[in-house]
C-alpha cells in the first residue's frame, strides 16, 4: 500500500526503532508511548483491521511475538497488556493491523 505509514516501515522508507523482525512480522517502539514500554507488532503484509485478518498462522505469530518481546523486555512476570484497536469506536488511527504491547505501569480496567 503506497500511502500506508506502516507499509512504509516494512519497505524501509520510514525507519522506526525496530526490536524484532522476521519474514512475517515487524515490531518497533511506539512513537507516542502510553506506558514506559509501548511496542507495536505488525504483519508485513497490509491488513487494514482485525476484521480483515483471516490467517490464523499470522495471528499466532503476532501474539507469540508479543509474548517473546515481553520476555526480552523483562515484563513477562510483572505483567503487560496487549490490545488490537479496531475501527473508529475501537480507537484505531493507523489502518494497518497492529498489536499494542504495553507495560511498565499498573494497567486499569475498564480501559478508556
Ligand atoms: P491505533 O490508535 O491503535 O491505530 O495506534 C496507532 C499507534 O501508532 C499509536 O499508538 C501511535 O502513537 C503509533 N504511531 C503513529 N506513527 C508512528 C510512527 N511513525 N512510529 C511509531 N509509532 C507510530
Ligand atoms: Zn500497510
Amino acid at each position: 500500500m503506497t500511502n500506508c505509514l506502516f507499509c512504509k516501515m516494512v519497505e524501509g522508507d520510514i525507519k522506526p526503532d525496530v526490536l524484532y523482525e522476521d519474514e512475517s512480522v515487524l515490531a518497533f517502539r511506539d512513537i507516542n508511548p502510553q506506558a514506559p514500554i509501548h511496542i507495536l507488532i505488525i504483519p508485513k503484509t497490509h491488513i487494514s483491521t482485525l476484521n480483515e485478518l483471516d490467517d490464523t498462522q499470522l495471528a499466532g505469530q503476532l501474539i507469540q511475538t508479543a509474548a517473546k518481546l515481553a520476555k526480552i523486555e523483562n515484563i513477562a512476570a510483572d505483567g503487560y497488556r496487549t490490545v488490537f484497536n479496531c475501527n473508529a469506536k475501537g480507537g484505531q488511527e493507523v489502518y494497518h493491523l497492529h498489536l499494542h504491547l504495553l507495560a511498565g505501569r499498573q494497567m486499569t480496567w475498564p480501559p478508556g
